[in-house]
């Protein structure tokens, strides 16, 4: 029975068939018409949606397989989530190599969209410490890739948005950690000239950098926000920050977005000058660092029940100043916008995979309430200044960016294409692929 199905953005709604997974050496489960794998959902548009048809719900297939604590090697299922590996891996010294900011994405779905961190100028994308996975095609063939060696096919899943197959296990490095902490400096930014100043100064002396900004902001103070970089602590500690506990929730969608002009203004506001001092330096757990948000549990219901829309895309590092001027310009105009608006400089390892979104340059990235017609008409026009600045937007965040602006980006589409298993496809593979 098909059901009504939606993504962390809660937009689109589809109906869909789901057939979930538990045992990874099971044939690939029957279905009419074409699947998708799925994994924990928290991709915002469609491209974990396959309208009409099955998705291949992996999160079951959840086991670890191998942990060698003298090496970091890890092997896992495909469905283990991230939040699974740092409770086993953290007491005994280990960490992510890269991870998202929220640590409910499994092993699978950070394969199929690449996904980047903090430390992306430093150590790549996720995609970069995959070892080894088991890929399983919907004729029932599996392929053991390796990075390099294996005909494009590791290149092809890497960032291939579920469409190559289903991973079923893989073998990822971790890397080396003293503890959960990190020394963080938080340093308040009154422009974007003064950001990309920090983010020069930051990229060789730390190894976690990202800043948050005021979207609404304008004129002199365009681009003014918080900027925090952090490395992990290598003191011992006399006095341990606590470890987060429960977090908030928020336990019902409410009628109307709780994000609107007249909320956004003044929190923007008020968070800005949340710190008096223009720097702050603390020692503290290293979840509420990489993972704000995950401690609000449910927190996309805030947006009401039309759900929201991400937009992420990055500019090339010659286009980036202004152009992230001019999409802020746009944004501020318009009065939408989200609480949190993220600025981020990629680094310059060029990414593994043939669709990966990660490449140098500055990315942003930010919410937006769906009030319908008005905030399509202002991604249209936001797509129009990433097209002309040749940048590019995120998959894993959209929900409605125009074909004609993935191929353009997305160039390898087309050697991509050859690897596509027949039997899949996604509400995001059909509408970029008109
Ligand atoms: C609060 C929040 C913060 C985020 N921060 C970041 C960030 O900093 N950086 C970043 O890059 N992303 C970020 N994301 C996006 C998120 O990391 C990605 O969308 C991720 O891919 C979601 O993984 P998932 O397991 O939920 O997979 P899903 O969303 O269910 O699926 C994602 C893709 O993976 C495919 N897939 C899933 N499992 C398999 C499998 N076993 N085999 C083959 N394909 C599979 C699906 O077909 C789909 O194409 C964030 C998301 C949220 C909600």
């Amino acid at each position: 029975m098909p059901r009504a199905g939606e993504s962390w953005g809660r937009y689109p709604r589809v109906e869909q068939r789901m057939v979930r997974l538990v045992d990874r050496d099971a044939a690939m489960p029957a279905f009419d018409g074409h699947a998708l794998p799925h994994g924990n959902g928290r991709s915002y548009g469609d491209s974990c949606l396959d309208p009409g048809g099955t998705l291949l719900h992996a999160r079951g297939l959840d086991r670890f397989i191998a942990f060698d604590p003298a090496t970091g090697i890890l092997r896992c299922e495909a469905g283990v989530t991230l939040a699974e590996i740092i409770e086993l891996v953290l007491p005994l010294g280990w960490f992510l190599p890269v991870t998202p900011g929220t640590r409910y994405v499994t092993v699978g779905g950070a394969i199929a969209n690449d996904v980047h961190g903090k430390n992306h100028h430093r150590v790549g994308t996720f995609g970069h410490h995959v070892r080894s996975l088991e890929l399983l095609r919907s004729d029932g063939s599996r392929r053991n890739l390796v990075p390099g060696a294996s005909g494009g096919w590791f290149e092809a899943t890497v960032g291939g948005l579920g469409l190559t197959g289903l991973v079923t296990w893989a073998e990822l490095q971790l890397r080396r950690v003293p503890g959960p902490y990190l020394e963080t400096e938080n340093v308040r930014f009154g422009n974007l000239d003064e950001f990309f100043a920090l983010s020069r100064e930051s990229a060789d002396r730390f190894e976690y950098s990202v800043a948050w900004i005021d979207c609404l902001a304008s004129g002199h103070a365009c681009g003014r926000g918080h900027f925090t970089r952090a490395d992990h602590a290598t003191q011992l500690l006399s006095k341990r920050p606590p470890a987060p506990g429960q977090g908030l929730a928020i336990p019902l969608t409410p009628p109307v977005s709780m994000v609107n002009r007249l909320t956004l203004r003044p929190f923007n506001a008020a968070y800005y000058w949340r710190q008096p001092a223009p720097r702050k330096r603390q020692t503290s757990h290293l979840l509420p660092f990489f993972y704000p948000l995950d401690g609000i549990r449910d927190w996309n219901r805030m947006y009401g029940p039309n759900g929201f829309l991400q937009y992420q895309c990055v500019l090339p590092p010659s286009e980036a100043h202004a152009g992230i001027a001019a999409l802020l310009a746009e944004i501020a105009k318009s009065g939408s916008g989200s609480f949190l608006a993220v600025l981020k400089e990629f680094g310059g390892r060029p990414s593994p995979g043939m669709l990966s979104f990660p490449r140098a340059g500055t990315t942003l990235a930010l919410d937006f309430p769906n009030t319908g017609d008005s905030v399509l008409q202002l991604l249209g026009r936001l797509d129009r200044i990433v097209d002309e600045a040749g940048g590019a937007i995120y998959p894993a965040k959209d929900a409605r960016m125009p074909g004609a602006s993935f191929r353009r980006a997305y160039p390898r589409w087309t050697d991509f294409r050859d690897f596509v298993d027949p039997r899949l496809s996604s509400g995001l593979w059909r509408r970029v692929m008109e």
